[in-house]
């Protein structure tokens, strides 16, 4: 039993060894790799300013963050510091991929049968 365990430890320590030597463009290039070969889009999202953006009213300000709490200065609004700052990034991501779908849609548009009939083809592309 003993053995068996510390062997697999072992085993994930290294994995984290090889993963942690990478440098951030291997990392990418990795990630764009599998995406792509699954069909899917990557983007890119600057976190810049989402810790210490309010995820409530949008107001900036190193001051908004206390270790882990935020709390907006602006309008009293307390969350989480992590859970404020992926809020933030949610709402980046969600508006890139409408304004990447808006960019494509002439040419999904164009695609799509007018005739309508067995099912509409006009459908998102998933997240
Ligand atoms: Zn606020």
């Amino acid at each position: 039993m003993g053995p068996a365990k510390k062997k697999k430890k072992g085993k994930e320590k290294k994995f984290r060894r090889e993963l942690g030597s990478w440098s951030a463009v291997e990392l990418e290039k990795f990630i764009e790799y599998k995406a792509e070969d699954a069909g899917k889009k990557v983007i890119y999202i600057n976190p810049k300013y989402s810790p210490q953006k309010c995820s409530r009213c949008g107001y900036v300000s190193k001051e908004n963050r206390h270790d882990s709490v935020f709390k907006c200065k602006n309008c009293g609004f307390e969350l989480n510091a992590d859970l404020n700052a992926s809020r933030n990034i949610e709402v980046i991501r969600v508006s890139e991929y409408f304004r990447l779908l808006s960019a494509s849609q002439s040419l999904l548009f164009n695609e799509t049968p007018l005739t309508g009939g067995a099912g509409d083809q006009r459908q998102a592309p998933k997240l």
